[in-house]
């Protein structure tokens, strides 16, 4: 991080400070989603199939283009760690940098999770957030971000010298290996930096360092997804729990996490204009 005493800069260093910030991704040019059919199509949906993530654990399901998915808040306060994979090819994945680019840091109803290159398309809009409410807390707080990365074995190793077996990457490894029969290895990679669902996240104002605080999510409450290809979804009810205190260890009560997949009335989207993958001619050349 930045020291806090810095050396003595340039006579025009104030000026330079003072330069007005201007937006890197202007979102005025970017395709939204028509969230009048989405909104529409939320009226008519039929649940087809339902997860359970036990706690500490992952589990992945399919979603078909045009479907929804919703992950719901059981039994206590958890944070989730989302992946998404087209099911077509699990090297398409979402890109939480490029999300974040595009949308900020935290993600709510409207927002899109758009895929790695070079296929550059949303995998999925966020069509509810029952914290929607939550908005920006007094420490820059908001929910449902896409800053942090996922816990994971090697940054607990380096930083507490602990092997720890259950952290949202491992969990997911397992999750995806089990749910296309991959072995742990070849399921790694394909794991990616994720949407922490329910985590409530900022970056605090003296260090700029990722703060997490107890998540606002409450049993009942939910985030809801529309599916714009045919998707793999991994969740890890993360071994933080609430995210109130640590992670990766056992320390933290956790809950489970209910994730269900609903089918709309296929009319109410037959107006849906789904993104194509990015039409870049791919050559990085004249
Ligand atoms: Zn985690």
């Amino acid at each position: 991080m930045k020291p806090q005493t810095l050396p003595n800069g340039p006579t025009d260093a104030k000026a330079r400070r003072q330069i007005a910030p201007v937006i890197c991704y202007p979102t005025d040019g970017l395709p939204n989603p028509d969230m009048g059919i989405i909104n529409a199509a939320r009226t008519s949906l039929v649940k087809t199939d339902a997860v359970i993530v036990p706690p500490r654990d992952a589990r992945c399901f399919d979603v078909p283009k045009g479907h929804f998915f919703r992950i719901t808040s059981i039994e206590g306060s958890q944070v989730g760690d989302l992946n998404l994979w087209s099911a077509h090819d699990l090297t398409e994945h979402f890109y939480s940098g490029k999300t974040r680019a595009l949308h900020g840091t935290h993600l709510s109803t409207g927002d899109r999770m758009w895929s790695n290159f070079p296929h550059m398309r949303p995998l999925a809009t966020i069509s509810h957030d029952t914290l929607g409410w939550y908005g920006w807390d007094d420490d820059g707080g908001s929910v449902h971000d896409v800053i942090g990365t996922r816990c994971d074995p090697y940054t607990a190793k380096l930083l507490g010298d602990i092997d720890y077996h259950h952290c949202c990457h491992s969990n997911l490894i397992r999750g995806l290996a089990a749910h296309c029969q991959l072995g742990h290895a070849a399921a790694e990679p394909l794991v990616h930096d994720v949407l922490n669902v329910f985590m409530c996240t900022g970056f605090t104002k003296d260090t700029h360092q990722y703060f997490m605080k107890a998540s606002p999510v409450r049993p009942g409450d939910y985030i809801e997804f529309f599916a714009e290809a045919d998707l793999i979804g991994g969740l890890s009810a993360c071994p933080g729990g609430d995210c109130s205190a640590e992670h990766s260890s056992d320390q933290a009560p956790c809950f489970p996490l209910l994730v269900e997949i609903f089918k709309p009335d296929s009319k109410d989207l037959d107006r849906f204009s789904y993104l194509p993958k990015s039409p870049y001619s791919g050559t990085h050349q004249d």
